[in-house]
């Protein structure tokens, strides 16, 4: 079981804004839902799991081990699914996702193949594995995402309004997914989406003006979201 402690997180950017505010969190494997209004402070917060930035102060530890000085650690045990990916280069599937697993550090040729087709087939993409991404649906580009966020088996990724786009049919396969994944592994889902958070996280926080405001069981609170 893992467990990731967030204590007293702060951070102001330089122009004053107040972003995140003696954030304390604690979770475990499966689904973490991250729920609050925009400028609430949700993508600071996760910027600042994934260690893309450093918190003024505070302490954020992985199993014990402190991420916010240890970035190989992080690198290694994090992932991320942007809510953006960008421009996806003209390149298969199968190559754009050996290439960033050879980025991720797997460097053995073998193990690195078949990790990608493991991960392809995990995300349902197996049978699209020659297509280029920009191609995709949106669906599956972000269930791509997923695959690329698994690259180097990571205890806990982060993913960042998936499936905002996304029809309703797309939208339940892209939730299943992550519901099964989120049975080994801690998911922060950050959404805006009540319905979501309610139908797959057994915890969740609410984050406003880079607090948070209120965490626990969805049931407890969500009827009055
Ligand atoms: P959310 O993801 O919940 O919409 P953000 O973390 O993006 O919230 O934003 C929280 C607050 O911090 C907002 O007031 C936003 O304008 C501000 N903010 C976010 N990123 C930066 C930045 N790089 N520099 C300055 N202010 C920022
Ligand atoms: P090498 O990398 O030595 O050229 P590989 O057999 O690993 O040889 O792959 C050659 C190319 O064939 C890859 O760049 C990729 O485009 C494609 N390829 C190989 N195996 C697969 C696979 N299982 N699924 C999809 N494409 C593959």
């Amino acid at each position: 079981m893992n467990q990731l402690s967030l204590k007293n997180i702060n951070k102001t950017y330089g122009n004053g804004v107040r972003a995140i505010e003696e954030v304390t969190l604690e979770l475990s494997n499966g689904m973490f839902g991250l729920l609050g209004p925009n400028g609430a402070g949700k993508s600071s917060l996760m910027k600042t799991i994934v260690g893309l930035q450093r918190p003024d102060s505070g302490s954020i530890t992985l199993n014990g081990i402190d991420i916010v000085t240890d970035t190989d650690f992080i690198k290694q045990q994090l992932g991320f699914l942007p809510q953006d990916f960008g421009v996806y280069p003209k390149i298969s599937a199968y190559d754009l996702l050996n290439h960033l697993a050879t980025l991720k550090g797997v460097v053995n040729k073998t193990a690195r193949k078949e990790q990608v087709l493991a991960l392809l087939d995990k995300v349902n993409l197996y049978q699209h594995r020659h297509k280029e991404v920009h191609t995709f649906s949106g669906g599956m580009r972000q269930r791509f995402g997923i695959a690329q966020a698994l690259l180097g088996n990571p205890q806990v990724i982060i993913v960042d309004e998936p499936t905002a786009g996304l029809d309703p049919e797309e939208r339940n396969r892209f939730n299943n997914l992550l519901s099964e994944i989120g049975e080994d592994m801690i998911i922060i889902l950050s959404t805006h989406l009540v319905e979501d958070v309610k139908n797959l996280c057994p915890n969740m926080a609410v984050m406003h003006q880079g607090k948070v405001i209120a965490q626990g069981k969805p049931s407890h609170f969500i009827n009055s979201l």
